[in-house]
């Protein structure tokens, strides 16, 4: 099999590797459907985190079950499935107050682009979908392993919720997403801040009504004088490329 493997900065290769077994028996093996390139991959590539030997790349992923473990349950061969960066149990008392990518059992994103990969602690970390999905619905269920989880978490944190303001600070992917779930939790009136036209298009298809240009200072008092702009304006700030 084929996977790709960062050696240091700038230095990134497809290789060939040995295909994943499964070692444990909640862990899963599934075939990738489609993977991608994360902000937090460019951290080591440009050399700003250290890369002290070869590391397997890829946290972010959707595919198929090809084979699971004895006690895995909620998943089984075949199942169309997305995941989570952080392998999680989704049972431990962390997970269920909502914070899985800080599980005791957690373990690290590690091999997503590669062909097969090896999922552990599937049953929390997978989600299966109803049926298989079409190809042009499996880019949409890519964003849900990881940025959209992460927009939503950021909304959840700011307490967004109907008649709300949420002020959206950013227009990467996990912003967007952020604008995307501030409008599935209710808020009356979403501020983006954008300085790029097609992300401003997103945004507003995503559910933006408001579109800051202006950054530091200047952007906080504009997005607090927009004409309708509530007193209970909260900032869903996205926890930016460093986080996975
Ligand atoms: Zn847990
Ligand atoms: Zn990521």
């Amino acid at each position: 099999m084929r996977g790709v493997v960062m050696h240091a900065p700038g230095d990134v290769r497809v290789q060939a590797l040995d295909e994943p077994i499964i070692l444990s028996p909640t862990d899963a093996i599934i075939r990738l459907a489609a993977t991608c390139v994360c902000g937090s991959d460019l951290w080591p590539y440009r050399g700003a985190d250290a890369v002290d030997s070869p590391r397997p790349m890829g946290h972010e992923y959707a595919g198929v079950v090809v084979e699971v473990g004895d006690d895995v349950k909620s998943i089984k061969p075949g199942d169309f499935v997305v995941g989570s960066f952080f392998a999680s149990d989704n049972t431990c008392e962390i997970c269920r107050s909502g914070y899985q990518s800080s599980c005791l059992h957690r373990e690290g994103p590690q091999g997503a682009q590669d062909e097969p990969l090896r999922v552990p602690l599937a049953d929390g970390t997978l989600v299966g979908t109803p049926g298989n999905p079409s190809e042009d619905l499996i880019p949409s269920l890519l964003a849900a392993s990881a940025v959209f989880g992460t927009g939503w978490f950021g909304a959840v944190a700011a307490q967004v919720g109907p008649g709300k303001t949420a002020a959206v600070v950013g227009d990467g992917a996990v912003g967007l997403l952020a604008v995307l779930a501030a409008k599935q939790l209710g808020a009356e009136k979403i501020i983006a801040m954008s300085r790029h036209e097609y992300r401003q298009k997103l945004a507003l298809e995503f559910g933006a009504t408001d579109i800051v240009t202006e950054r530091g200072d200047e952007g906080v008092a504009k997005s607090r004088h927009s004409p309708e702009a509530s007193v209970r304006t909260r900032s869903s700030r996205p926890s930016g490329p460093r986080s996975p």
